[in-house]
């Protein structure tokens, strides 16, 4: 397989929406997508690895960074949370002659679409409601309940964004939304028969 003209495929949401999980399921099965890494000054949660899930950086380091235009994009996404995409990403990516693929809030996945046009493919993931994700935030536990606030707060806002990407999925039924969002990658990619 391989793809037919877009370079890139990103994916966001408010947190809490099943992207990380969504996201997984896509380099699970497409092995011509390669994740990008972002650069975070948030701490790591007990499951993350530094350089697999995020590159974990000092707010200090993250702004030296900023100011030497070392971020393709970035963005405080909560507060004082910084959360970056390094320029040095895409070319690992392309040099290992994959896909990359992005998972970015969604300001920062409106910019990466605007900035590559159509040479990007942009999906926005969201619950049927905020309660939903609240639900979800808590099950998953991995933020304090003051975090969990925060992010349903900003996720009202966030629901605004949607008409800024090139697809929309409903993340109901998680299966159900897996199914759709394979069946637009696969309308992306062509078998090459030898
Ligand atoms: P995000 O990356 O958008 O913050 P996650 O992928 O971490 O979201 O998902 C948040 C939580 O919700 C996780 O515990 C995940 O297992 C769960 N989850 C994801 N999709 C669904 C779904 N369709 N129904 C119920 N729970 C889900
Ligand atoms: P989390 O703290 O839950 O891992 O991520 C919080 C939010 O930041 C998520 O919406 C995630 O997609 C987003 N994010 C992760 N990396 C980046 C990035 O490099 N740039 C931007 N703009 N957002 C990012």
């Amino acid at each position: 397989m391989d793809l037919r003209k877009n370079k890139l495929f990103i994916v966001s949401a408010p947190s809490g929406s099943g992207k990380t999980t969504l996201v997984r399921r896509i380099l699970a099965k497409y092995s011509q997508f390669a994740f990008s890494v972002s650069a975070t000054t948030r701490q790591p949660r007990s499951n993350e690895q530094d350089g697999i899930d995020y590159y974990f950086i000092s707010a200090e380091e993250f702004i030296q960074k900023r100011d030497q235009d070392y971020f393709l994009e970035w963005e405080e996404v909560y507060e004082g949370m910084f959360y970056g995409t390094p320029r040095s990403e895409i070319d690992r990516i392309f040099g290992e002659g994959k896909v990359p693929l992005f998972d970015l809030d969604v300001v920062g996945g409106a910019n990466l679409k605007q900035q590559f046009g159509d040479e990007a493919v942009s999906f926005f993931i969201r619950t049927p409601s905020v309660e939903a994700l609240r639900e979800r935030l808590i099950k998953r536990g991995t933020d304090s309940s003051e975090a969990i606030d925060k992010r349903c707060q900003k996720a009202k806002w966030e629901m605004g964004f949607e008409d800024k990407f090139d697809y929309v999925i409903v993340n109901d039924e998680l299966e159900t939304a897996t199914k759709e969002l394979f069946g637009i990658i696969d309308q992306y990619l062509e078998v090459q028969h030898s």
